[in-house]
């Protein structure tokens, strides 16, 4: 008999690192287990994933289409988030890509045969249109954490965004619904689609994923099982949990494929200064690709790292040094702290430094992807949220994991306003790495705990384990067509 032809997703991420990255990682995971992979970008996304191989398999394949910025307002070169110069530009960036929801339903239409299943970010609502037309199986991927996602639609089930909106800004509410006790207030309200006028965004995407047939989450079962079994509870739609990708990435592709910016230090050149270190004595801190610091802030940072003694590897982005001032003061901070030191400007290989053995804590904006990198390699966090889902990702990480010890950061930020306060102090970083750090009782804990999770998460993505056990069943339940997930 005939072997049937192999399945076919089709990938939409949205562009933004956080969100793309993931994607990349589950295209290449089905490719590598006999799926066919398509992944839509954006021509800047096509090129950065060229540049670094990401197509270099056979069944990967990377479909372009694009938007025209300029039409929104946005920088001509905005089609990928950390293009995003001010905290204005959101929005527009949003409804920008919906632009894309006829090249991509032309896209879809001209494929023969028709792809086995759709997998679109759930800020894609714009893909449902066709998907339903034309009776293709769709799942949303979810770039958060469960924990988060399930946050989120509890608080939208009981209109707890709208209950929020009308309150003072430091008033707390319950998340109802949740299986551990979960506190929200503005600015710390779960999910991005909260300011004026994203309203309208925010309900599409939530329409789009009700009619959709279930749910991709970047976690395992044992690190959030009891949020994954309520989720798919509240959703009615299977949660199909295959993480973490990252364990499925090779380090050497991680950095050309995915920045915008080139390292300022060569990856061997990182990892021979990691070599010369003691093993966990080293704290990695990073932001992720959006959120960006005024150089006061950045000032603060370097302070506290250099107050708290330890050996740290910092990462600070190109578009943060724009200033002489904040570059001059970074190369005297270098110089005060040579050798125990080393600040990596632009794009961090952010796996190959998780992975080395020397590092020990990472001072992290709670971004999931980051979040879960640092996990699955065992190393505890210092959390310090920005914005979005970041706030419960900590809620996670410190109250539920362990494995997190909060800097304490109170306010939303992303792109920092020029007249912005600076919401975290030296001391706080101090006080924050050298708890994480030094190995008193509590830090032990942490750093066991993070340990315990890491071992369980190499576990889950080898053969037997749950997340690869579930690809499979996913893939097998679109290789004969249909693809009746329900
Ligand atoms: N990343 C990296 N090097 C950097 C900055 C980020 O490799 O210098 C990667 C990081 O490993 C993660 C992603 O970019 O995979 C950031 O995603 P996350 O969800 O942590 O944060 P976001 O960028 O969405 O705020």
């Amino acid at each position: 008999t005939a072997q049937p032809p192999p399945p076919h997703f089709v990938l939409v991420p949205l562009p933004a690192h956080g969100h793309l990255i993931p994607m990349v990682d589950l295209a290449r995971l089905l490719a590598s287990r006999g799926a066919r992979a398509s992944l839509v970008a954006t021509p800047l996304n096509a090129t950065r994933l060229r540049d670094g191989g990401v197509d270099d398999q056979a069944l990967l394949e990377i479909v372009e289409l694009s938007y025209s910025p300029a039409d929104y307002g946005l920088p001509p070169d905005c089609q990928n988030a950390d293009k995003i110069t001010d905290n204005a530009q959101l929005l527009p960036f949003f409804l920008a890509l919906r632009e894309l929801a006829a090249p991509f339903d032309a896209y879809v239409r001209a494929l023969a045969p028709r792809p086995s299943c759709i997998i679109s970010d759930w800020f894609n609502s714009w893909t449902a249109g066709v998907a339903s037309s034309l009776a293709i199986p769709r799942l949303f991927f979810h770039g958060p954490s469960c924990f988060f996602s399930l946050c989120d639609l509890k608080a939208t089930t009981h209109g707890l965004h709208e209950r929020i909106a009308a309150a003072d800004d430091r008033e707390q509410h319950a998340v109802p619904g949740m299986p551990v006790s979960v506190k929200v207030s503005k600015g710390r309200v779960p999910g991005f689609f909260i300011s004026p006028g994203c309203k309208e965004l925010r309900e599409e995407a939530m329409a789009a994923m009700r009619a959709s047939d279930g749910v991709v989450v970047n976690t395992f079962l044992d690190l959030e099982d009891k949020f994954v079994a309520c989720y798919e509870e509240a959703l009615g739609k299977p949660v199909w949990t295959l993480g973490p990708f990252c364990l499925h990435r090779r380090d050497a592709e991680g950095m050309a494929s995915r920045g915008g910016d080139k390292p300022g230090v060569s990856e061997s050149a990182i990892t021979a200064w990691l070599d010369e270190q003691v093993p966990d004595s080293v704290v990695y801190v990073s932001f992720g690709s959006v959120a960006r610091k005024l150089p006061k802030q950045l000032f603060e940072i370097g302070h506290g790292l250099e107050d708290s003694g330890k050996p740290f590897l910092w990462v600070v982005k190109e578009s943060e040094l724009a200033s002489s001032e904040a570059r001059e003061w970074v190369e005297a901070l270098e110089a005060r702290t040579a050798g125990r030191g080393l600040v990596v400007r632009g794009w961090a290989p952010q796996l190959a430094v998780l992975s080395h053995r020397a590092v020990g804590g990472f001072v992290t904006h709670c971004g999931w992807n980051s979040m879960l990198e640092s996990i699955a390699h065992g190393v505890p966090v210092v959390t310090w949220p920005h914005f979005s889902d970041q706030f419960l990702n900590e809620q996670l990480a410190v109250d539920v994991l362990g494995v997190g010890l909060p800097v304490g950061a109170t306010t939303p930020v992303m792109i920092l306003d020029d007249d912005a306060a600076v919401p975290v102090l030296r001391e706080d970083i101090a006080r924050a790495v050298s708890a994480l750090m030094d190995g008193g009782e509590k830090a032990e804990v942490r750093r066991r705990k993070a340990k315990e999770y890491g071992a369980k998460a190499r576990r889950a993505m080898e053969k037997g384990g749950d997340s690869y056990e579930k690809l499979q069943q996913l893939i097998e339940t679109f290789i004969y067509g249909g693809g009746n997930v329900r």
